[in-house]
C-alpha cells in the first residue's frame, strides 16, 4: 500500500481455529401475505422507484427489513426469510468459495476443504462466486450443484450464489440452476429482476446485531459468460445491471439518510483488477492473466460515484488471489477451491474469508484460508 497504514490485514497462512461461537443467525418466518405485499411494494424500489421504508427499531421493522432483502419480484417462492445480522460481538464473517468447477462426482478433497474452512472459520454467510459446477462435464448438473451447497446445508449456514461462465454449459440453463438452488433451506440466492440481463442480480442486507437497521448491503451480479464472437473474450456487466445497482444504492441512501456501505460479488473480474495489480498496491499472488472482458462497461466508475462499495470479490482466475485498493475500493480474488479443475503446482486450493465489523463495516478484514495439508501434499 502507498501512503501509510495498510487498512486491511491479510495472512497467506491457514487461519487458526477461532473461538467464536457457531454461526449466529435467525430464521424469521414471514407470513406469505405480508411477504408478497412487501414484495409488491418494494419491487418498485428494485427497478428504480424509491419506496420509503421505515428502518426504526421494532419487531415489525425487522421483518420488513428481512422481506426487503428477499423481496426481488421473481423470488416469491421464498416464503420464509433468513435475516442476516451481526453477532452480539459485532462481527459478521463471510467465506468466499470460488470455482469448484466439477461434475456430480465432486472431488472429495474439494468438499473436505470446504468443510474444513466452514468448521474453522464459522462463517455467518457463504458466497459462491461462480463456476460452481462445470456444466459441460456434468451428466447431472442439478446433482453437482446440490453437492456443492451440501456442506452449507448440513451446517445450517446461509449461502448466496452467482454464476460463472461454466455453470450453464451443460443441460441446465441459469434459470434452471437457480431453481435447483432455491430448493435449499439455507439458500439466499435469487434470480433478481426479470428485466435485467442474466440470472442472479440481487442484494442482501446485513442488519445490526439487534436486528434493527441494515449496516451493510451485499450486491450480487451475474457477470455473464462470453462476449459475442465478433468481440471475443469474456462478457461484461451490462448498463442495465449497473443502473439497477446505482438505483438500489440510491434508494437505500434515501431511506437511511446516509450511504449504506456495501460489498459486491460476481464471477468475472473487472478490467480494474489488472489496474490494481499494475499500480503495485496489491498483495497476494498473481499467477495468470486477469481474464477480464475486453470492454470496460463502467461498473467500477459507478461504484466510485455512488461511494458505497468497499470491496469487490470475484473468482474466474483460479491461481490469482491478490487484493489491492483502487480509489478506495478493495478488489479481491478468491482463488479456487476446486481440486478437479486447473490449478498451479505450489499454489494450493483455497478460500477467502471476509470479516466485517458492525461499528466500522468499511474497514473489513480479509484473509486467505489454505488447506491444513499445505506444504505436505505434492498433488496440489
Ligand atoms: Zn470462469
Amino acid at each position: 500500500m502507498t501512503g501509510g497504514v495498510n487498512p486491511f490485514t491479510f495472512a497467506a497462512v491457514a487461519r487458526v481455529a477461532l473461538t467464536t461461537a457457531k454461526a449466529s443467525w435467525t430464521v424469521r418466518a414471514i407470513a406469505g401475505a405480508l411477504a408478497s405485499t412487501l414484495a409488491g411494494t418494494l419491487a418498485g424500489a428494485l427497478v428504480g422507484t424509491v419506496t420509503p421504508v421505515a428502518w426504526a427499531a421494532g419487531p415489525g421493522t425487522a421483518t420488513a427489513a428481512a422481506a426487503l432483502a428477499g423481496a426481488a419480484p421473481v423470488s416469491q417462492n421464498q416464503t420464509g426469510g433468513i435475516d442476516l445480522h451481526f453477532r452480539p460481538d459485532g462481527t459478521f464473517t463471510i467465506v468466499q468459495f470460488s470455482d469448484p468447477q466439477d461434475n456430480e462426482s465432486v472431488n472429495p478433497r474439494t468438499l473436505a476443504l470446504m468443510e474444513q474452512v466452514l468448521d474453522t472459520e464459522r462463517p455467518d454467510l457463504v458466497v459462491l462466486t461462480g463456476d460452481n459446477i462445470s456444466g459441460s462435464e456434468c451428466k447431472d448438473a442439478a446433482l453437482a450443484l446440490r453437492k456443492i451447497v451440501a456442506p452449507m446445508e448440513q451446517r445450517h449456514i446461509p449461502y448466496a450464489v452467482v454464476f460463472g461462465n461454466h455453470d450453464d454449459e451443460g443441460r441446465l440453463a441459469r434459470a434452471q440452476l437457480m431453481k435447483v438452488l432455491q430448493e435449499g433451506a439455507y439458500n439466499l440466492s435469487q434470480s433478481g429482476p426479470t428485466n435485467l440481463p442474466g440470472v442472479g442480480n440481487y442484494y442482501l442486507l446485513v442488519h445490526r446485531h439487534d436486528g434493527s437497521e441494515p449496516v451493510v448491503a451485499l450486491y450480487f451480479l451475474d457477470s455473464g459468460a462470453y462476449a459475442p464472437k465478433a468481440v471475443g473474450g469474456y462478457d461484461w456487466i451490462k448498463p442495465a445491471q449497473i443502473d439497477w445497482y446505482r438505483e438500489t444504492a440510491t434508494s437505500f441512501k434515501a431511506q437511511l439518510g446516509h450511504v449504506l456501505p456495501a460489498l459486491m460479488f460476481f464471477h468475472i473480474p473487472l478490467p480494474e483488477f489488472d489496474t490494481v495489480w499494475q499500480n503495485g498496491t496489491a498483495i497476494g499472488s498473481k499467477n495468470e492473466d486477469v481474464c477480464a472482458p475486453k470492454f470496460n462497461s463502467g461498473l467500477f466508475a459507478a461504484m466510485v460515484e455512488v461511494g458505497d462499495v468497499k470491496g469487490v470479490f470475484v473468482g474466474h482466475d483460479h491461481v490469482n488471489d491478490y487484493i489491492g485498493e483502487l480509489n478506495g475500493i478493495r478488489l479481491a480474488y478468491g482463488g479456487s477451491v476446486g481440486y478437479d479443475t486447473y490449478g498451479k503446482q505450489g499454489f494450493p486450493r483455497r478460500a477467502r474469508v471476509i470479516r466485517l465489523r458492525e461499528d466500522n463495516p468499511a474497514n473489513f478484514e480479509t484473509w486467505i484460508h489454505l488447506p491444513p495439508d499445505h506444504g505436505l501434499d505434492p498433488s496440489w
